[in-house]
């Protein structure tokens, strides 16, 4: 997936994301990307969060709309992100350490963050004066 939150210079926050999907998938299987409140969600009062990785674990928490819920009762774009995954370790039991599912998210103040699973996701921060920089995303197991 290739997700991306972003805030305007007018403060208004957007988002999108692309998949090509899940090698070997199911005939049909659609995945979270395409789904708003899954792979992506944006609240311009409040933020905007997307998904990569385990569709499925990422539909299952509502995953970018709980992002920006957590962030709505005011928790950082990290720590919302941070949550999120944590909700889906807890589900998977000893099973998360086979997957890997990470979020991004922005808040309407432009502070951002990103979390995941595991380690093996970054993300990359880009500014209107051209100050751009890649980001380790921080990972739980
Ligand atoms: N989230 C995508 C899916 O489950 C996979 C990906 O990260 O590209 O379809």
């Amino acid at each position: 997936t290739i997700g991306m939150v972003a805030l305007d210079a007018a403060g208004n926050l957007s988002g999108s994301c692309t998949t090509s999907g899940m090698g070997f998938k199911m005939r049909g299987r659609i995945g979270d990307s395409p789904i708003i409140g899954a792979g992506l969600f944006v609240d311009n009062e409040v933020g905007a969060a997307t998904a990569t990785g385990q569709g499925e674990d990422v539909i299952r928490i509502c995953g970018s709309h709980l992002v920006v819920e957590l962030m709505r009762q005011g928790n950082s774009p990290e720590q919302a992100c941070k949550k999120a995954v944590e909700r889906i370790i807890k589900i998977k039991g000893s099973k998360a350490k086979d997957i890997q599912v990470g979020f991004i998210a922005i808040n309407k103040q432009g502070e951002y963050g990103g979390y995941c699973i595991q380690k093996g996701f970054s993300f990359a921060v880009c500014y209107a004066d051209d100050k751009n920089f890649m980001v380790q995303g921080k990972y739980i197991l």
